[in-house]
C-alpha cells in the first residue's frame, strides 16, 4: 500500500482524519510536535491521558514504519485491532522477528507492535529504516520502577543495533530516578521531556490521623453520610471482609472485592458496583483496572498504601465526572507494618532464592520435576512469608533456572529444572540489584509516610513528586484548608440567620420521608437560584418562585449563598445524593441547625459584598434581580455543565478533561462572547479553545 497520498503534515488535521478526534488532550500536542520536530522524547502522562496517540499520530505522518514496544500482549492486541479498524496498517509481532523484518522493510505497515521478549532471541544485525521507535510503559526498564521487566533492558542495545532511530518513551508513573534511568538506558539525545495531566483540581485530598480502628470507622461514617458513593481501599483481604461486614451492619449498600474471591464472585461484585446497584465497594488494590464508574464521590484508604504512585492512582478513581470529590487516607503509622510485609514478600533475598533452588535440586525427580504447592514448599524450606517464596519462584523463572508446567487435573503447577547442574551462585542472579530493589520499595513506602505527615498542599506535593511543575495551592486539600483554619467556629448572629435561611430553603426544596428524614429533590445550584430569587425560565417553569423561601437571600447574593452551601455541605449539614446530577438535602445535623441550634462549628465564607440588590433592598420589594447583578447565573452554569457532559460522553473522555468546574464558573461569570475572549479564561488552553470552546461560547 502506498501511503504517500495519505500524508498530511498538519497534526490537527491528521488527528481528525486518522483518529477522529477534534483536538488534543492535555500535553498531547506538545509531545506530538516534539516528535514531529525530530526530537527524542520522554513523556509522562497519567493512565488514560492519551499516550498512545502521541506515537500513533506521528507514525501516520512520518515516512517509514514505527516500532512500538509494549509489555502486555493483550493490550497490544487491542491497540492493533483498534488501528486496523481505523484503516491503519498495523501488526503485532509475537513470534520470531526475522520473518517480519522483510515485510517491515517493504513498508507493509505503519505501526508494528513488538513484545519486549522478542528482542531476547533476535539481535538486529541489519539497520532498519524506521520512522520512530516508541516504548510504552517505559518505567518497566527501571529497577526502581514498580513493574521492572528485565526484557526491557535489551531495548537500549536493540535501538543501537537498528541504527539509533528517533526514540520516544512513554510512562504513567515516573519519579525522577526512573526518568533518569529511562533517559540513560535508552540513550535519548537531548530529549524533549514533559510531565502533564496529573493535577486533579476537583479532588480534595485529605489525610486523617487515626490511631484507633474506631476513629477510622467514624471517619467512614462521616464521609458516606455526605458523599454516599465511593470506594474504600484496604490493604488485605481480611481487612476487606472486616470493613465490608461492618459497613453492611450499618445498613450500607456495600460490595466486597478482593483477589481471593473466585472469578465469578469478583465480576459479580464489580458489576453490582458499576451498574450502581451498590453505593460502596470495599476492595483491595486488585479492584480498579476495570472499574469505570464516573460518579465515585469518595475514595477512602483504610490502610496506608505502599507507594504514592499506588495511592494517587487509586485516589484518582474519584471524580472522573469532574464533580468535586474527596479522597481521604485514614492514616495510622502502625499500618506501615502490613506494607513492610508486602515488601518482604516481593523482595526475596538471595539466600531465600538459593534455599529454594537447592531444595528443588535435591528433591526433584530424575527428570528434574517437582509438583508441590507454594504453601507446602514454603513449609519445607522453612520460609515464613509465602509471598516471598512465590517471588523467589518468579526470579528463578526469569533467569531461566526453572520452568513451570500445568499438571492435568491438578490445581498446583509443576516445576522443572532447566539447568540442574548449575549451582545457585552461577545462575547469574544480580544479588546487588535485588538488595537495591528492596531498598527502593522501602523508600517508596517512606515517601508515602512523608506525604501523610506533610503539612504542604497535598496536590502540590503530589505534582512535585511526579515532577510536574506549575500550579499553586489547590485550596481544597486538608492542608490548604487548615492554613486558613482554626476558623472552624460557631456562628455569629448574622451568620446564624443566613444558615437558617439557607437550610430552610433546602428544606422547602426537599421532601420529608415517612421516617422523618429529608429526601433530596434538587441540586445545590438550583436551591441557590431559588434562594436568591433568580428569574430564570427554569425557576419559573418549575414554579419555584411560588415557594415561601424564594428570594429569601436576594440581598446576600448568589456568590455568598453558593459558598455558604458548600461549607454547609463540608460541615455535614447537607447531604448529597451523589450520582451524575447530585441533589442535596438536610442531614439530621442540618435539621437541628435550621431549628435554631447553634452548637455547630464550621468554616465561614467571606461576608457578602455590597451588591446593588443590597443597596436597593427596600426600594421596591418585587424588583426582579437582574442576573447580571448577581454575577452568577446558575441556570447558565447548569446548561454549561450539561454541554460538558454531552461533549465528554461523545468524546469518551472524563468531564474534567473538557473543562473543570472552575473554568465553567468563569464562563458563567464572564460570558465570553467570542472565541478570542474565551481563550483568555483560565483553564482554556489553545487546544481546548479550538476543540471545545465554540460549543460553550454558543
Ligand atoms: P493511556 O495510554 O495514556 O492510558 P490511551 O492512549 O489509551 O491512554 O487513551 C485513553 C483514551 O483517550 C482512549 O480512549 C483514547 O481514544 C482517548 N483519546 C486519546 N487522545 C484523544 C484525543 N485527542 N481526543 C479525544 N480522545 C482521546
Ligand atoms: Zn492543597
Amino acid at each position: 500500500m502506498s501511503s504517500s497520498e495519505t500524508h498530511t503534515h498538519d497534526p490537527v488535521e491528521a488527528l481528525e482524519k486518522h483518529f477522529g478526534h477534534r483536538g488534543f488532550l492535555d500535553g498531547q500536542q506538545q509531545v506530538v510536535s516534539a516528535i514531529l520536530a525530530g526530537r527524542d522524547t520522554l513523556a509522562v502522562m497519567p493512565t488514560g491521558g492519551g499516550k498512545s496517540l502521541c506515537y500513533q499520530l506521528p507514525a501516520m505522518v512520518m515516512d517509514g514504519v514505527t516500532i512500538v514496544v509494549s509489555p502486555l500482549i493483550a493490550l497490544m492486541k487491542d491497540q492493533v485491532d483498534a488501528l486496523l479498524e481505523k484503516g491503519i496498517p498495523a501488526a503485532m509481532i509475537n513470534s520470531t522477528l526475522r520473518e517480519h523484518i522483510a515485510r517491515m522493510r517493504e513498508g507493509e505497515f505503519k505501526l508494528v507492535y513488538i513484545a519486549p521478549e522478542r528482542f531476547r532471541s533476535h539481535t538486529f544485525t541489519e539497520a532498519l529504516q524506521l520512522a520512530l521507535f516508541a516504548i510504552d510503559e517505559a518505567h518497566c526498564l527501571s529497577q526502581w520502577g514498580h513493574d521492572f521487566r528485565p526484557d526491557y533492558l535489551r531495548l537500549g542495545d536493540a535501538i543501537r543495533a537498528i541504527g539509533s532511530p528517533q526514540t520516544a518513551a512513554f510512562t504513567a508513573t515516573a519519579t525522577p530516578e526512573v526518568r533518569a534511568d529511562i533517559l540513560q538506558h535508552l540513550g535519548l539525545r537531548d530529549p524533549y521531556e514533559c510531565v502533564s495531566g496529573f493535577a486533579r483540581p476537583n479532588l480534595s485530598l485529605k489525610v486523617a490521623q487515626c490511631e484507633k480502628r474506631d476513629t477510622k470507622y467514624k471517619r467512614i461514617r462521616a464521609v458516606i453520610e455526605t458523599h454516599k458513593t465511593g470506594i474504600v481501599y484496604c490493604a488485605t483481604r481480611k481487612r476487606v471482609e472486616e470493613v465490608s461486614e461492618t459497613m453492611a451492619s450499618w445498613g450500607c449498600s456495600v460490595v466486597a472485592y478482593h483477589g481471593g474471591m473466585s472469578d465469578t464472585d469478583r465480576s459479580e461484585a464489580q458489576d453490582l458496583f458499576i451498574s450502581k446497584k451498590r453505593d460502596v465497594a470495599v476492595a483491595t488494590n486488585a479492584f480498579g483496572m476495570g472499574i469505570d464508574r464516573s460518579d465515585v464521590r469518595f475514595v477512602i484508604h483504610f490502610d496506608v498504601p505502599g507507594s504514592v504512585e499506588a495511592y494517587y492512582q487509586e485516589a484518582g478513581r474519584a471524580g472522573r465526572d469532574g464533580e468535586p470529590s474527596v479522597c481521604e487516607l485514614l492514616f495510622n503509622y502502625a499500618d506501615t507494618r502490613t506494607q513492610e510485609f508486602f515488601i518482604e514478600g516481593s523482595n526475596p533475598g538471595f539466600s531465600l532464592i538459593r534455599d529454594l533452588y537447592e531444595h528443588l535440586r535435591t528433591f526433584s525427580d530424575e527428570r528434574g520435576e517437582m509438583t508441590i504447592s507454594v504453601q507446602a514448599l514454603s513449609e519445607d524450606i522453612g520460609a515464613k512469608n509465602g509471598m516471598a517464596v512465590s517471588a523467589a519462584i518468579s526470579r528463578l523463572l526469569r533467569c531461566g533456572a526453572i520452568e513451570r508446567f500445568d499438571v492435568p487435573g491438578q490445581r498446583i503447577r509443576g516445576t522443572r529444572l532447566q539447568r540442574p547442574d548449575t549451582p545457585a551462585e552461577a545462575l547469574g542472579i544480580d544479588t546487588e540489584a535485588l538488595a537495591e530493589k528492596e531498598l527502593r520499595d522501602r523508600d517508596k513506602l517512606k515517601s508515602m509516610v512523608e506525604f501523610s505527615y506533610s503539612t504542604d498542599c497535598r496536590q502540590g506535593w503530589i505534582l512535585n513528586y511526579f515532577g510536574e511543575t506549575g500550579g499553586g495551592p489547590c485550596n481544597s486539600c486538608d492542608n490548604c484548608r487548615s492554613g486558613s483554619s482554626e476558623d472552624l467556629r460557631n456562628p455569629d448572629a448574622t451568620e446564624q440567620k443566613a444558615v437558617q435561611k439557607a437550610l430552610s430553603g433546602v428544606a422547602r426544596m426537599s421532601r420529608r420521608a415517612a421516617d422523618g428524614n429529608w429526601e433530596p429533590r434538587f441540586g445545590r445550584m438550583k436551591i441557590v437560584s431559588m434562594l436568591v430569587g433568580s428569574r430564570s425560565k427554569e425557576m419559573l417553569d418549575a414554579r419555584l418562585d411560588a415557594l415561601s423561601t424564594y428570594g429569601l437571600m436576594k440581598a446576600e447574593g448568589s456568590n455568598y449563598v453558593a459558598a455558604l452551601m458548600r461549607e454547609l455541605q463540608n460541615a455535614g449539614m447537607l447531604v448529597s445524593s451523589g450520582g451524575q446530577y447530585p441533589t442535596v438535602t438536610l442531614s439530621p445535623k442540618g435539621d437541628t441547625a435550621m431549628r435554631g441550634d447553634t452548637s455547630y462549628r464550621m468554616r465561614w465564607p467571606d461576608p457578602p459584598k455590597q451588591t446593588r440588590a443590597m443597596r436597593d433592598s427596600g426600594r421596591r420589594d418585587e424588583a426582579p434581580i437582574a442576573i447580571e447583578e448577581l454575577g452568577f447565573d446558575e441556570a447558565l452554569f447548569d446548561k454549561l455543565r450539561e454541554k460538558r457532559h454531552e461533549i465528554a460522553t461523545t468524546e469518551g473522555i472524563p468531564a474534567y478533561a473538557v473543562f473543570n468546574n472552575q473554568t465553567l464558573e468563569f464562563f458563567t461569570r464572564l460570558k465570553p462572547g467570542s472565541i478570542e475572549a474565551g481563550s483568555k479564561i483560565r483553564g482554556v488552553g489553545e487546544k481546548k479553545a479550538e476543540r471545545f470552546l465554540p460549543a460553550f461560547v454558543e
